[in-house]
Order: C-alpha cells, then structure tokens, then sequence
C-alpha cells in the first residue's frame, strides 16, 4: 500500500543528511563536551557550530541561544523561568487562547501558584488583535506570551506589532515559534522579541531537542541545576548528536525554505480548494493567503466525527491528524477551534492536513479522490446528517 504522510505539524522525518551526521557523534565522536581530552573538544567544536548554524537561522548571537529537550522545555524555561526572575515586580501574565499546551498549561500551573493570567480571546480566523494585547497591559505584567503560528489552523499573528508594544512598555516578550521555524521568516529582531522557543522535530531534525533563545540582557531562572551547561540555564550533559542533528536541520531549512514554502503553499490552496468544491457542507478553519502557514490545511467537515473520518484515511495509507497530536485520543474537542467560535458538534468533525518536504500533486489528489468517497459513506450512516438535510429541504 501507499503511504501518505500528511502530519508533519505532529513530527517531520530526520533528513538523511541530519542522520548521518548525527551518526557520528554517537559511535565516533562520544565524548563529553565538557571534557578536556580530544574526543571531548571535538563534540565540544560540533556543539558550538550548531549553535551558530541555530542562532544563523534565526538572526540571534550565539551567546543567546541556549539548548533543551524540545520545544516544551523551552516554553516551560522561557514562561516559569520569566515569572519566577520577575515575581518582586509583578505578578501579572498575559496570553491567548489558542497556545500550544506546553504555553497554556505552563500559565495555568503559573496561576494556581499566586499569579494572575489574562488570556485573550482570538477572532473566527484564529488570529489575536494588537489592539487586544495593548488594552490588557497593566502596571504589574511581566510576561505576554503569543504564538508566531498555530499548530491546528496554522494562524500567522501580528508578532513585530505586540514587539514593538512590549518593548516600549518594558514588558517580556515570548513567542513559541516552534510551528513558524522553517517555513515563515523567523528573525528575532524583526520580531521584537525577547524569549523565543524551536524544536528541531518540526524541522526535519531529531526529536527530543529544541532551544530557547534568551536575548542579551534579558534574565530568567533555570529549572534544572546541576553541572552548570548551558551558561547555567539548563544543567545536564548536553545531547550533542542531537543537538549537532538541530544544527544541521537549520542550515538546510535555510538553504531550502524559501523554495520549499512556494511549493507548499500551490499544494495547501490545491487542498483546500478541491475539498471546499468537492465535499458540501465544509468549513475551512483559519485564514486564507498569507497569514496562514504555507502547510496547513484545516477544516470542519460537517455531520461526521473526526475520529471516523481519520480512521477511515488511515486504511487508505492517508495519515493525518484530527487537531494537535497532544489532545488527540481525548474526545475534548479542541481549544483552538472552540477559541475561535466554533460548537463542539462543528469543532469535532474537524481534520487537519499538514503538508511537507515530499509531498506531491499526486499525493494531494489522492486525497481529493478519496475523502469525498468516505465523507459520502459516512454521512450515509449519520443521523445528523440525515436530520440536517430534512430541515433543508
Ligand atoms: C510541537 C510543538 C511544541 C512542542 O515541541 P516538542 O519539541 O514536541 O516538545 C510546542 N509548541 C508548538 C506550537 C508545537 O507545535
């Protein structure tokens, strides 16, 4: 059977090229890079040069950039570690409803534990408002966390905008930009940012490494001590292949994302427009054109249940994802759709597809000729359905 991978918002392959380099730092160049022999200085020189490739690609010093576990270490430094450096001079947190879980449950831990948190409501595109971000400011905020883009609906926001807010006022400012790396400009001065989290599995890197960067200046606590790594912000022996995998997956994401983006972007609107004339009573989720991630497609596929329609594109070899990975397999529905107006009923027969590097026409139109197909079948045995189209008629 024919495989088609149309999850890469849940985890992307290695690249080959990221493999075999990380190859050798596990069999040959083992040592630790805090040790001063040879086979510790050569993991060490590695270790630093993906570091550089890292900050490179995200327009950062080196100095700033400091390695995690993936991207929910580095939203747990950035967002525990600003509260807590902070805490004598405010105790208040703001954010938006449709962050990842690793922002959304770090805050709402942060306000059983005497903060308070304002978190923002988003329009029906999934989109949050500048003006929204400036209005919720009070003397005592310390941290304002925004996502760069959506993982589920792939909503660009208006990052530089709330920058150049939260720069004036002095206030932190977050971005998890693990969905945005490698398929949108990611530059932390154009961004006005102060904290800013990636993950390397996102971008055809390993999983299990990702990285927080900390702007010059900028002071938060770290949340693992121990051998002092890290400049002290993250103790542990660093997890140099991978890490050295991040590295490498940067430098070719750089090289590659602005033609790869351009051929995601004819694939995603070849999606979206064959579903919406293809199957009747579908609802795309999040805006069109530009301020939408170049691989996203997501949308609510009316009077079926998401699960159903997943499986039912699984025994066809089609695999794609009902909302974010995290809260698949519960049947809450998810908090981004519900964030953005949409009923629970609406929010759970909803898909998402995220597009990637081997994707092809021919993938896309496989698709286009089996989901109508199933969609079909399955209303055929829905009462909802059946009910629906009484009323209509
Ligand atoms: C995947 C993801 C994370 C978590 O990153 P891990 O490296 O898997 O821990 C955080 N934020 C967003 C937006 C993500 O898509």
């Amino acid at each position: 059977m024919k495989y088609i991978y149309l999850d890469h918002s849940a985890t992307t392959p290695v690249d080959p090229e990221v493999a075999e380099l990380m190859m050798k730092y596990y069999v040959e160049y083992y040592g630790n890079p805090s040790s001063v022999h040879y086979f510790g200085r050569q993991v060490k020189k590695a270790l630093e040069e993906a570091r550089s490739q890292v900050a490179d690609f995200i327009g950062a010093n080196v100095s700033e950039i400091t390695f995690t576990s993936g991207g929910t270490e580095a939203d747990n430094l950035a967002i525990q570690g600003a509260a807590r450096a902070q805490a004598k001079k405010g105790k208040h947190l703001i954010t938006t409803a449709i962050e990842h879980h690793a922002v959304l449950d770090t805050f709402k831990y942060l306000a059983k534990n005497g903060y308070e948190l304002t978190v923002l409501p988003v329009d029906e595109d999934g989109l949050v408002s500048v003006e929204d971000v400036a209005k919720a400011i009070r003397p005592d905020t310390i941290l304002i966390s925004v996502m760069h883009a959506n993982n589920e609906v792939g909503s660009i926001q208006p990052i530089a905008e709330i920058g150049k807010i939260t720069r004036e006022k002095g206030i932190l400012f977050h971005v998890d930009a693990v969905q945005s790396l490698g398929k949108i400009p990611v530059n932390v001065q154009d961004l006005n940012v102060d904290l800013l989290t990636i993950s390397s599995h996102k971008i055809y890197g390993p999983k299990g490494v990702g990285a927080l960067y900390i702007r010059k200046g900028v002071k938060i606590s770290p949340l693992v001590f121990g051998g002092s790594q890290e400049r002290k912000m993250r103790s542990g022996t660093e997890n140099a292949p991978g890490i050295i995998g991040f590295g490498k997956a940067c430098e070719l994401a750089s090289q590659r994302m602005a033609e790869e983006s351009k051929k995601l972007t004819k694939l995603r609107d070849m999606l979206i427009d064959g579903i919406l004339t293809k199957i009747e009573h579908v609802k795309l989720n999040g805006p069109r054109g530009d301020k939408r991630l170049p691989n996203n497609v997501n949308v609510s596929i009316k009077y079926v249940e998401g699960e159903s329609l997943l499986l039912s594109l699984d025994m066809l070899g089609i695999a794609a994802s009902s909302g974010s990975a995290c809260t698949s397999g519960s049947l809450d529905p998810s908090h981004v759709l519900l964030a953005m107006g949409l009923s629970h009923e609406v929010a759970h027969g909803s898909l998402r597809f995220s597009l990637g590097r081997q994707n092809t026409e021919e993938d896309i139109n496989y698709v286009l000729q089996e989901l109508p197909k199933i969609v079909d079948r399955l209303r055929a045995m829905s009462p909802l359905y059946a009910k629906a189209n009484c009323q209509n008629s």
